[in-house]
């Protein structure tokens, strides 16, 4: 075939000419909006780029086309990025991470300590291996990008809740069954501090507590309400504090699930009573797990503190809310503020200045309500919602107030099956 090009000048010129009645459909056969010009140079076609969107707005969709994945998948750009796979075959030894898993899932702190086990493995040599030993429900999803070889999963009815000798019992169990090297828990208030006490005064280990520079040969703890630093040997069981290592991130992990064979519970002497009703204000700011916080997109005082009753949320603000009176300066979220690690932190009419997202760094989802989609609280938050805040808290408490309602009454009905 003669690679000779062949113009069409009247296609050309049709193409050009964009009143023209066969206009778009010379241009549509045109791949990727390029056409040969008059002179021979290949031309971009600007009017091509993008599509109409269903609210009739042309959009430009600068990925080029990889938006396109089906609805709830992540797009083939992101598909593409696969970490690379670190795969340990029949390890020789294993570090041992008992995760806090708050509400099922990971926290920043178990992450961290997954970080610091493979530094551990690193140091250390051989065929090492980290195991994830979780209690009771997991939600997690992530198991494998947050660095876990091996997943031991104890789950049943004599874990749940607080349980901490059924679970002692169960530890010194995967102490006889695998080779442990080490045992890292998280010196935190979810129950890491407590079972790795327990766990060492079953094994008869001296554990290290707020460490939080660890090698294999030595171990730095804080001391005296941090005041100062204890160095001492690495024990074997670590109770760490967050920061202690780096979050795994540019691998991916087997996280393949193991077993324990035969655990035998005693009867508990503690008996797990569920959850008492706090005041969520009486939490203090840096521990609260779910947080309301308002700033100067609240108009209306009183529906913003009974919307954060409704809810069972901790009040938080931002300075200017403070600043104006509205909220006392304990409440006050930011750099000059509390710095806070809740699960979920609702933000209404917070713009999302850089001093409050100090604050909010550790925070796992953020929920902006304001009336600026534009504003950087919007760009943080994993759901925004766009509106007035008076009338979004309105409907909020409504919802609320119908979803309490109907699962009283479900649960009303599974009694009365029950009976
Ligand atoms: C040294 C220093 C330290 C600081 N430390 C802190 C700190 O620790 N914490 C802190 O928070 N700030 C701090 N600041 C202040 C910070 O810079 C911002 O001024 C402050 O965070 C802004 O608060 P805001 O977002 O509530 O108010 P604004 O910036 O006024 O934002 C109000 C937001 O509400 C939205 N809005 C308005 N009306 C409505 C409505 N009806 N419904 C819904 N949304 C609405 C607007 O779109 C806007 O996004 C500090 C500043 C300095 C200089």
């Amino acid at each position: 075939m003669s690679d000779i090009i062949r113009r069409d000048p009247r296609a050309e010129w049709i193409i050009r000419n964009r009143l023209h009645p066969l206009h778009d459909q010379y241009a549509n056969q045109e791949e990727g909006g390029e056409v040969r010009g008059p002179s021979g140079l290949l031309r971009k076609f600007p009017h091509k780029v993008g599509f109409i969107g269903p609210n009739g707005i042309k959009r430009i969709d600068r990925l080029k086309g990889n938006s396109s994945a089906p609805k709830g998948k992540r797009s083939s750009a992101a598909q593409e990025v696969q970490l690379p796979l670190h795969k340990v075959d029949s390890p020789e030894y294993y570090i041992m991470v008992v995760a806090d898993l708050v509400g099922g899932r990971l926290t920043g702190h178990d992450k961290d300590i997954l970080g610091l086990a493979h530094k551990l493995i690193a140091e250390r040599g051989g065929n090492g291996a980290v195991v994830a030993v979780c209690f009771g429900e997991v939600k997690e999803e992530h198991f494998d990008t947050a660095g876990v070889d091996r997943l031991l999963h104890i789950d049943g009815e004599a874990f749940e809740g607080y349980s901490p000798e059924a679970r002692v019992q169960a530890l010194a169990q995967v102490e006889a069954q695998y080779p442990v090297k080490q045992w890292l828990f998280p010196d935190s208030i979810h129950g890491g501090c407590d079972l790795a006490s327990r766990l060492a005064a079953r094994l008869g280990e001296r554990p290290a507590t707020q460490a939080w520079q660890v090698n294999v040969e030595q171990t730095v703890s804080r001391g005296a309400s941090a005041s100062l630093d204890i160095t001492r040997k690495t024990p074997k069981i670590l109770m760490l504090l967050e920061e202690c290592a780096d979050a795994i991130d540019e691998t991916r992990h087997e996280a393949t699930p193991i077993t324990l064979d035969g655990v035998s519970v005693t009867a508990p002497t503690i008996q797990d009573q569920g959850l008492m009703d706090v005041d969520p204000n009486a939490i203090p700011m840096a521990e609260a797990e779910f947080i309301l916080s308002a700033g100067n997109g609240i108009h209306n005082w009183d529906q913003f503190h009974d919307a954060a009753k409704v809810l069972g949320a901790t009040e938080g603000a931002s300075r200017v809310a403070v600043d104006d009176g509205f909220m006392p300066r304990s409440r006050q979220v930011g750099a000059t503020g509390t710095w806070v690690t809740a699960r979920v932190y609702i933000a209404v009419g917070i713009s999302g200045a850089i001093q409050h997202m100090q604050g909010i760094g550790q925070v796992d989802k953020v929920v902006a309500i304001n009336t600026d989609a534009g504003c950087d609280m919007v760009k943080r938050a994993a759901l925004s919602v766009i509106g007035d805040s008076e009338e979004i808290l309105g409907e909020l408490m409504k919802l609320t107030a119908e979803h309490k309602s109907t699962s009283v009454s479900d649960q009303a009905e599974e009694d009365s099956h029950a009976a």
